[in-house]
């Protein structure tokens, strides 16, 4: 008999850096390359984030928390359509504790000028809107870029 109760999320882990597989307590996600770029979360803590040729230095990373770790760490506090509380990190200046809006906001604000903000703004922007519709359908999924990533380095002047 298959346990239908983790139906849910049973999602086999595996962090790029490190032999740590399975159901991981805390894992980071790659947003826009997806499962594909995950860590554990000592390893991401440990920098072991590693760009690729399509995993960009300023792809947003997810955080990703199984029940029971969720429950240890953010005691009290409730996920939001099965999702924990996100912190996201400036690529550009290390600064932390940014929720997507905010992480937008600050790289409007401070980094302009930079030449891969266009590129994470683009992605930022997406990530923003399609919270709105998750919040309005209630479902998640992956993020989709709404054009292909490769080209977009063509269109910066
Ligand atoms: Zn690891
Ligand atoms: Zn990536
Ligand atoms: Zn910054």
């Amino acid at each position: 008999m298959s346990s239908l109760s983790d139906a849910t999320k049973v999602h086999v882990a595996k962090c790029l850096s490190c032999p740590a597989q399975g159901n991981l307590g805390r894992r980071y996600e790659c947003i826009v390359c997806g499962d594909s770029v995950t860590y554990c979360g000592d390893c991401y803590e440990q920098g072991k984030n590693a760009p690729s040729e399509k995993h960009k230095y300023y792809h947003p990373m997810k955080a990703i928390y199984n029940r029971d770790f969720f429950e240890l760490y953010f005691l009290g506090e409730e996920m939001v359509n099965g999702e924990a509380p996100q912190s996201y990190k400036c690529a550009f200046c290390d600064e932390l504790g940014f929720t997507a809006e905010e992480l937008q906001l600050h790289v409007v604000e401070k980094h302009s000028g930079h030449g891969d903000a266009p590129k994470l703004l683009d992605i930022l922007v997406q990530m923003n809107e399609q919270k709105k519709c998750e919040y309005a359908a209630g479902l998640t999924g992956g993020w989709q870029p709404a054009s292909a990533p490769d080209s977009a380095a063509s269109l910066l002047p």
